[in-house]
């Protein structure tokens, strides 16, 4: 772990920092619509109502998002501008585009994304050189007989992978990515989702591979039944609390998330927005 780079980003970012989670806030831009592997428990949406990742009013094209920034910044005080999809941030070449300006036009805010890995590694020098500084990798499994159950399908290099293929290519690229960017200095958070009978007694062989592969924070959260998944059991605050535990004997864990939308912006859950919200005084 990079002590000093984690210590100043911990004092300034509501997703390393739980005591900041509610004082500092961050913006995410929407401007990643597309995906490179298939999550059995994803769907994609854009709708105004609903609370959860993989979901935007619309999607930006990066000077909307340059504006965005520049207009949120004047009203509250925000001190993380992050890419977090609607689909995967590394995925959509806008993502490294739009940091390129945002490191120039606003050199003080911390850069942020959040990605499924796949192409992580590939472009770990890059995402270095445009000063980004903290990096959330979503790794759900790192056992074959697992993975294959919760990722469908990768597209990589232009070639498509299914089933198993598609999970070795997913979590090889992980897990080397993580190591490549951690050792360039970026900070590297991993998200697990907790699928019930499926991960839930893995996710502590997760948080020891990632932690020798050089992730500083780990931070577990509940599957939303989706999709493939609809029908698993969303899993129990003491389910949910009892893994936490087991992680945190490995690495720490951040408690505070609610899983926000790829659009929000604000202070998360004190003045917390997102885009084209219906104003309050519509109702
Ligand atoms: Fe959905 Fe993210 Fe998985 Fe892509 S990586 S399928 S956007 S959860
Ligand atoms: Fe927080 Fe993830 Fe957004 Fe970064 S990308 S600001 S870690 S929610
Ligand atoms: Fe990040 Fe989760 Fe907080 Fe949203 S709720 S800002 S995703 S830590």
């Amino acid at each position: 772990m990079n002590e000093s780079k984690f210590a100043h980003i911990t004092k300034v970012h509501p997703c390393f920092n739980e005591k900041m989670h509610d004082k500092v806030g961050r913006v995410h831009l929407p401007i990643a619509p597309r995906c490179n592997i298939q999550c059995n428990f994803c769907t994609r949406e854009l709708n105004k109502c609903e609370q959860r990742p993989g979901v935007s009013s619309r999607v930006m094209t990066v000077e909307e998002a340059v504006t965005h920034v520049a207009k949120v910044i004047k009203e509250m005080p925000i001190s993380v501008v992050g890419v977090a999809g609607p689909g995967d941030a590394l995925a959509n070449p806008e993502t490294l585009e739009f940091f390129r300006i945002i490191d120039k036009k606003f050199p003080d805010l911390i850069k942020c994304m959040s990605t499924n890995g796949l192409l992580l590694a590939d472009l770990a020098e890059e995402v270095a050189a445009v000063n980004i500084s903290t990096i959330t990798v979503t790794v759900n499994a790192i056992d074959p007989e697992i993975g294959k159950k919760i990722y469908s399908r990768a597209v990589y290099d232009g070639k498509v992978y299914e089933g198993e293929e598609a999970f070795k290519i997913i979590s090889e690229k992980q897990l080397e990515g993580i190591e490549k960017v951690s050792k360039l200095g970026v900070v590297v958070k991993v998200n697990s989702v907790l699928i019930p009978g499926l991960n839930d007694e893995h996710i502590p062989d997760i948080a020891q591979e990632v932690k020798k592969r050089g992730a500083s924070l780990m931070n577990v959260i509940p599957l939303i039944p989706l999709y493939k998944m609809k029908d698993y059991q969303r899993p129990g605050c003491e389910e949910l609390s009892t893994v936490r535990d087991n992680v945190e004997e490995i690495l720490p864990v951040f408690r505070a998330c609610t899983q926000c939308r790829a659009d929000a912006y604000g202070v998360p859950g004190k003045e917390d927005k997102h885009l084209d919200m219906t104003p309050a005084s519509h109702y």
